[in-house]
């Protein structure tokens, strides 16, 4: 079993202040694997007075040297590419193809999208009035991170602090550690000064709550759920930080008439199964016009039978287990409700899949003839588990794609580009996905509603960490 108790404070390996261990569970054979420490308010200190003393000389540091320090970093991240994949891969239980294609190239995707936003983000401005406008670090900056894509979000933090002369502390999600402190480690051979970027393990309640109520933080950027991004907003208020929030989501998908529906309904089925449904912005409510509804169901139902789970050391594009036993249960209660509220079950159900009982391995699940008032459509479900939602007109495909509480993503399949344009302007999201374009590095990831406050990635990832000063010149007329 690994030993990976020290936090990464002031550039060193250091023991807790006082000892408190937990196991790191592998979800596919719900073995320990690791353990770690459970940090307590004092160790978040320690890290705070750390980055505190090192913002005084890294707020100074240059662009070019910072770009310098991030393209280091780039090289070792390659380099240390497959280690990282297979951290995900024991400690998620991503399956190995999708960690090495999707969870660990993130970490590549988002550092080449902060370089290049970095030479190109404005960082002093002349405004037609004569005065200056300055963008400068906004100081010591907590960051706390989910565990379904968990080097995303560091990346998606700790990069965009960094690069803008900030100093950080990062609290990883006490389920998946180990790709954090991997980061760490790439991040001191890069040779980033001592204290810019700091890593305390812990829970929400003790550790995270520590960082959002601390004096000496200046901003708090947190991705997890609704529930705990509410915590660390009350927590923040009473210091005035600025928080940023990447929230859950239910994000519609609307099937018009004149999409191409082999393709697109095949692709979303796998798009919402994709990381075992545990994506915030998964497309997790298919809404499907009543003309094509029956086929669409039967192609869904075609793809969700064919649908595989199996072991996620193993190379290929099966679902792997849900990250612990907790998500287990919470997604089993949502099947259950399904059933339980008379929604129509076509694939899947409760209960583990066959040869599965070891591991936290849930059936692929679509139920059809949902109503959007049920509790699976409206609940995050965080599941490989779909919801088939029929609707007529345009207008209707709308007011419930909007008829939710989340707003992060939305997803358009249509053969008519202008109504997806159309219709994508009507959507409260986000992100809107037509006909399956991809997300890509560099344009602002975030929603609206309460699926959070900000947007990261790119410019508007490097906007967020940056205060901005107006400097008033006396002018020559
Ligand atoms: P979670 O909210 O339980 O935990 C997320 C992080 O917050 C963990 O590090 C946890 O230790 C910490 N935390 C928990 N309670 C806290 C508190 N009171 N104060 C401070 N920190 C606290 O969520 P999770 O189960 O780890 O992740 C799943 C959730 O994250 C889903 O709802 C998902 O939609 C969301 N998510 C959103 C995005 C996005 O960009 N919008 C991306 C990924 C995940």
């Amino acid at each position: 079993m690994l030993d990976k108790r020290k936090f990464y404070i002031n550039g060193e390996w250091v023991d807790p202040i006082a000892p408190n261990d937990l196991e790191v569970i592998n979800p596919a054979t719900e073995q320990a694997i690791a353990v770690i420490s459970m940090g307590a308010a004092a160790d978040i200190d320690r890290a705070v007075v750390a980055a505190k003393n090192a913002f005084r000389t890294y707020s100074r540091t240059s662009l070019d040297e910072r770009i310098a320090l991030l393209e280091k970093l780039l090289a070792i991240y390659k380099r240390r590419y497959d280690e990282m994949a297979r951290t995900i891969t024991l400690e998620l239980g991503a399956p190995i193809t999708m960690s090495t294609e999707q969870q660990a190239h993130v970490g590549v995707g988002h550092l080449k999208g902060f370089i290049d936003a970095l030479k190109r983000i404005k960082m002093r401005e002349e405004l037609p009035n004569g005065d200056i406008v300055l963008r400068e670090p906004i100081g010591v900056c907590g960051l706390i991170t989910p565990w379904n894509w968990p080097i995303n979000q560091i990346a998606l933090k700790a990069i965009p602090a960094l690069a803008t002369g900030s100093t950080c502390v990062l609290k990883p999600s006490e389920f998946t550690p180990l790709n954090a402190l991997l980061y760490a480690e790439m991040v001191h051979e890069a040779g980033f000064p001592a204290g810019t970027f700091n890593l305390v393990n812990g829970d929400g309640p003790n550790v995270g709550a520590a960082l959002s109520k601390h004096k000496d933080v200046d901003m708090m950027s947190f991705t997890g759920s609704t529930r705990a991004g509410t915590a660390v907003s009350k927590d923040a208020a009473d210091t005035v930080k600025r928080v940023t929030l990447e929230l859950g989501g239910k994000s519609p998908n609307i099937v018009f008439e004149d999409a191409d529906l082999e393709e697109r309904v095949t692709g979303s089925v796998l798009e919402c199964f994709n990381n075992s449904g545990q994506s915030c912005d998964a497309p997790t409510r298919l809404l499907v016009q009543r003309s094509v509804y029956e086929q669409a169901v039967e192609i869904a139902k075609r793809v969700g039978e064919e649908a595989r789970v199996g072991n996620p050391e193993e190379a290929g594009e099966h679902i792997g287990p849900l990250v612990s036993d907790i998500q287990y249960g919470r997604v089993q209660a949502l099947i259950e409700a399904g059933v339980a509220e008379g929604a129509e079950l076509i694939v899947g159900g409760p209960g583990k899949p066959e040869g599965f009982e070891t591991g936290y391995y849930v059936k692929p699940t679509i139920f059809a003839g949902v109503n959007n008032q049920m509790r699976i459509a409206r609940e995050e479900v965080f599941g490989p588990v779909l919801v088939i939602i029929p609707f007529d007109a345009e207008e209707d495909a709308i007011e419930i794609a909007n008829d939710t509480n989340y707003g992060l993503a939305a997803y358009i399949q249509s053969g008519d580009l202008d109504r997806a344009e159309r219709v994508a302007g009507r959507l409260r999201a986000g992100m809107v996905h037509i006909n399956g374009a991809p997300h890509r590095y560099g344009s602002p990831f975030g929603g609206y509603k309460q699926s959070g406050i900000g947007r990261e990635g790119g410019i508007f990832g490097l906007e967020d960490f940056l205060e901005v000063k107006t400097v008033h010149r006396p002018r020559a007329d």
